[in-house]
């Protein structure tokens, strides 16, 4: 079995509170899932599409990316690749293990006095899958089979990535929610803030961007903003998003954290009237969409199309049953 990772990066992302699932796969409760069941509110996601925070799990099936992010919290010992090269774990193991591994993360919350006893009981039912975590979940090979399952348990799917796999994305499995990180808008500047592994990274992730534009998935672009770095060329970003023509753009302010800190300053960190003023700078140049939400803690604001007239929550009835009746 050829692991992604080596024995000591296994080690500290342990430390780290993560759960190793297999060779190449990850889990780790979200903050936002402890703050649900501590009773201190949802994530933004909560708010602008209706996922339930505390039966949300977050994950992913591969550690290894094609991107050096200067703003990822990741540090540059984690794996990086533009192939996979490792075992490929069967889906059925990854989806136990992981609801496994979650819960039993979880198993210790039961002890906290302020813990709300009914979102703490629901937490055990996961209803959400956040493929997100950390590196790039739509490399694994298997990810359709396992998209199935999830929808199977009738377990929503949010799927980001950093559009440097064009090839994958044509061929993926309908998701609940897909997003495409677009971190800088023109090429010069995404080459110094992403750090990608593909000489051909601009035209993969304008690649990428096409193909959302005709994928049946929610679509969402998310922009961290860094300020002093990338919050500029309200043009280029509108060209590439018209390109990718998403429900909804999410601006997002960057966290000074982890490994981040040692490659920003805590000065690149916006806050939220800053993000909020930049995305209606951005918004002069996008006159389909329209400021709809915003949720100051996590310093994000939402931009969605007209046509949904403020109303971004996921009917996920709705949605099992067409991917399970596969009608869109
Ligand atoms: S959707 Fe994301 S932020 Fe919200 S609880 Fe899940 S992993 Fe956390």
């Amino acid at each position: 079995m050829k692991n992604q990772i080596t024995t000591s990066a296994r080690k500290s992302l342990e430390k780290q509170q993560y759960r190793l699932v297999g060779s190449h796969s990850a889990v780790k409760v979200c903050h936002w899932t402890k703050s649900m069941i501590r009773g201190r509110g949802g994530c933004y996601k909560f708010k602008f599409y209706g996922i339930r925070s505390h039966q949300c799990m977050q994950m992913t099936t591969s550690l290894s990316c094609a991107n050096r992010c200067t703003f990822c919290w990741r540090d540059y010992k984690a794996p990086v690749s533009k192939e996979w090269k490792w075992s490929i774990d069967d889906p059925e193991f990854i989806l136990s293990n992981s609801l496994k591994a979650h819960e039993k993360l979880l198993i210790g919350f039961g002890g906290y006095d302020d813990r709300n006893d009914r979102a703490f009981k629901e937490s055990k039912n996961v209803k959400h899958v956040a493929l997100s975590l950390t590196g790039e979940p739509i490399i694994y090979p298997k990810i359709n089979e396992l998209i199935r399952l999830f929808h199977k348990n009738r377990i929503s799917t949010f799927l980001v990535t950093n559009g440097q796999y064009p090839e994958q994305l044509r061929n993926l499995e309908r998701v609940t929610q897909l997003y495409i990180s677009v971190d800088a808008p023109n090429r010069e500047l995404l080459k110094e803030i992403d750090k990608p592994l593909f000489h051909d990274y601009w035209a993969r992730l304008r690649k990428s961007l096409e193909i959302m534009a005709q994928r049946k998935d929610r679509s969402v672009i998310r922009i961290t903003a860094i300020k002093d770095l990338n919050m500029c060329d309200e043009e280029g970003y509108a060209e590439l998003i018209r390109l990718g023509d998403p429900d909804f753009i999410e601006v997002k302010g960057y966290m000074y954290i982890g490994a981040s800190m040692k490659r920003l300053k805590r000065q690149n960190m916006p806050n939220h009237k800053e993000v909020k003023e930049w995305s209606s700078k951005l918004l002069k140049y996008l006159p389909d969409y329209e400021l709809v939400s915003e949720h100051k803690p996590s310093i994000v604001t939402l931009l969605a199309k007209k046509k949904f007239k403020g109303k971004t929550l996921i009917d996920f009835d709705k949605f099992f049953k067409e991917v399970i009746t596969n009608k869109p």
